[in-house]
């Protein structure tokens, strides 16, 4: 399927590995020019030569904190004006209720609710001058269903849901679509310290441990950042334009819910 998005230009934050890369590589493979960024240089550099080389798109790097007021002027300001935005950032840490305090909470808000709305805040105004965007934020399952270990992340991203849902409705007359993507467990780096807390925890092998945690997933098996990435560019394709404040969730059935 052509989706109709050749020539667009897009900034794909936290995108040097994992599912921001998964969305770097569907959108080039659309003929879509890159604004890629991670905080390590090399990972991110080594990924951009690979995208442009398999590509043949544009593809800039920025090695910057994406959470941080100075990181985000250095990405925007190499990444000029932009048709698409995939937001991304490491989650928060895991831990129990009574382990957070304010400026725990201040962190994650920062990281994965101020963040992405502060690139919306700077983005959004040129997509509707010009009367066409797309923004996908990444999420989390947990925004469906909450992960009891992951209360920051609980929080920060339910923030998050509840900003895109009333902004999505004031922006989409524009040619402006804001939808987020909701990954459940996915084959990426973050799975091998989860995999390895269930091996300490229950003392087993890691084979055992990612056997434990596929018995929990209808589809058998983790998502794949090709699967997730597929999903990000047809949200971001031209024929997204009625898909307006979605959740979609991409979890192969883990989360038991009828809708
Ligand atoms: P990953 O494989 O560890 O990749 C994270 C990417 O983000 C890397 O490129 C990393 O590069 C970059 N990054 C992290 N923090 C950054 C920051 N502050 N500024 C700029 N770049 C940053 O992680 P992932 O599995 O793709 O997860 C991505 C997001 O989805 C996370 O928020 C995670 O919590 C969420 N999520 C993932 C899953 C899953 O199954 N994978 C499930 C639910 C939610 P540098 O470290 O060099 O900056």
């Amino acid at each position: 399927m052509d989706l109709g998005i050749k020539g667009r230009r897009a900034l794909v934050c936290a995108s040097s590995k994992g599912l921001g890369r998964g969305c770097a590589e569907a959108l080039a493979e659309a003929g879509v020019d890159l604004v890629l960024n991670a905080r390590g240089a090399d990972a991110l550099q080594q990924t951009a030569d690979a995208i442009r080389e398999a590509h043949g798109v544009n593809v800039t790097a920025v090695a910057a904190d994406i959470t941080s007021a100075e990181g985000r002027a250095e990405v925007l300001d190499a990444a000029g004006e932009i048709d698409i935005l995939v937001t991304n950032a490491g989650g928060p840490p895991p831990g129990l209720w009574s382990d957070w305090g304010h400026d725990d909470f201040i962190k994650a808000l920062e990281a994965n609710m101020l963040t992405p709305i502060a690139l919306m805040s700077a983005t959004l105004p040129k997509m509707i001058d010009r009367g066409w965007g797309r923004v996908v934020n990444i999420t989390s399952q947990s925004v469906k269903a909450p992960i009891p270990q992951l209360g920051l992340s609980n929080a920060a991203r339910t923030g998050l849901t509840g900003y895109v849902a009333g902004t999505a409705r004031q922006v989409a007359a524009k040619g402006v679509n804001i939808n987020n993507l909701l990954p459940g467990s996915h084959d990426t780096d973050r799975i091998v310290a989860l995999e390895t807390a269930v091996s300490k925890a229950q003392n087993v092998s890691m084979e055992e441990a990612r056997k434990i945690r596929w018995s929990g997933i209808p589809a058998g098996r983790y998502g794949t950042v090709k699967e997730f990435g597929a999903m990000c560019a047809f949200l971001c394709s031209q024929h997204a334009g009625f898909i307006v404040g979605q959740n979609i969730l991409l979890d192969g059935g883990q989360t038991n819910a009828t809708i």
